[in-house]
């Protein structure tokens, strides 16, 4: 039986999109692939809110996307400071840490994110040419305030990257209006489509940064190779995920039909569905309320729920979800709610928790949970 794939990352990939990606390869020149190459790109720039930018997809995901950004801004005197609020701004530290880029980090206890004040306060200290920053982090749920950041950094002179791996598409980004100079993300979460593409935006300033460094310790992240590539593509670099470019075309045309409004405020309701369901259940949220991100919930065990015996038979219940990460392994679950959900498969996946409950001998009252999701997703 195929299961329902709610971690956090890669999401659930809809029919539409699956046709496209195993559609027979394509030269990766080819105007088939010219074409689609373009309609993503253009989309792209679309749900980023960016008039002016580049975007950047090829093959690799989310990690690659995080050193193309921070290899293509960061010169060797420049210092990075990176605001971390979980496993995936660490990460950024270590990618720092392995090109010697000098750097700091300002980070924030799991569950919260930093609050802008923090930044500004820093700024104040010291000097940074970039600062880098997770919008959600997928190891706590925390959504960091990144319009509010954009406040803090504007006219400040300092790049500005965000990390839009677990929230671009399901979250609103705002490249121009919040002055963010780089979205970093990749293709297979709130885009809905298959792992597989690193994907970036670079605003007008993070170009011109990038091309007044001389060179990069990079080659194939190396955002001015690919440039030419972007413009027309079907110029040669390195070979196309052909498939994937076009499955993820595809997932962006779906998002375009919707219409971005439409698609935040359904993983808004999503979110708050989910949610609900489980608040009935006893579970509590890891995630601090002034943190909370519409992508992925991160729900505490009630004492009586053991962890493993939990997502065993949720998984026979045909729901994957993902368990905690290094301290909270076997204290939370995380859930990925992100993409093309489609309403039954929302109320699917919390009809299969209570069933999931009820296996495990849990007391509550049946049906509730699923009633309360209802009531949310109207
Ligand atoms: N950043 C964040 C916020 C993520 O959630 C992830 C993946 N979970 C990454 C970066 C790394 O992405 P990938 O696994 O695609 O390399």
């Amino acid at each position: 039986m195929e299961k329902l794939l709610l971690i956090p990352g890669p999401s659930p990939v809809h029919p539409r999109i699956l046709d496209a990606l195993v559609a027979p390869t394509v030269a990766h020149t080819s105007p088939e692939m010219a074409a689609d190459m373009s309609t993503a790109l253009d989309g792209l720039k679309k749900i980023v809110s960016s008039a002016q930018g580049e975007p950047f997809i090829f093959a690799g995901a989310g990690t690659l996307s995080m050193e193309v950004a921070i290899l293509n801004t960061a010169g060797p005197d420049d210092r990075v400071l990176i605001l971390s609020q979980g496993y995936f701004g660490d990460r950024m530290e270590e990618i720092c840490r392995s090109f010697g880029i000098a750097h700091d980090v300002l980070r924030a206890p799991w569950g919260s994110a930093i609050p802008p004040e923090a930044l500004a306060a820093r700024l104040r200290e010291s000097r940074y040419a970039v600062v880098s920053v997770t919008h959600v982090d997928t190891s706590t749920g925390a959504c960091a305030p990144v319009e509010a950041y954009g406040r803090v950094l504007k006219d400040s002179g300092i790049l500005y990257i965000v990390d839009g791996v677990c929230a671009t598409g399901g979250i609103d980004e705002r490249m121009d209006a919040w002055g963010i100079d780089v979205v970093l993300t990749a293709a297979q979460k709130a885009f809905g489509a298959p792992p597989g593409l690193a994907i970036c935006v670079f605003s007008e300033r993070a170009m011109a940064k990038r091309k007044a460094l001389p060179s990069v310790p990079a080659y194939y992240s190396d955002i001015l190779r690919w440039l030419p590539i972007m413009k027309d593509p079907k110029k040669y670099f390195s070979t196309h995920g052909v498939n994937e470019v076009r499955a993820f075309a595809d997932a962006v045309r779906m998002m375009l039909e919707e219409g971005m409004p439409a698609r935040l405020a359904r993983h808004q309701r999503t979110a708050r569905a989910f949610r609900a369901g489980l608040a009935g259940l006893g579970f509590s949220l890891f995630t601090e309320a002034a943190y909370l991100g519409d992508t992925i919930s991160v729900p505490v065990y009630p004492a009586a729920v053991d962890d493993a015996a939990f997502r065993t038979a949720l998984g026979r219940n045909g729901v994957v979800v993902a368990g905690g990460l290094a301290g909270t392994a076997g204290k939370l679950f995380r859930l990925g709610h992100m993409g093309n959900l489609s309403r039954d498969q929302i109320l699917f996946a919390v009809e299969a928790v209570e069933k999931t409950l009820v296996e495990l001998g849990y007391p509550f009252a049946r049906g509730s949970a699923v009633s309360a999701a209802q009531a949310e997703l109207g």
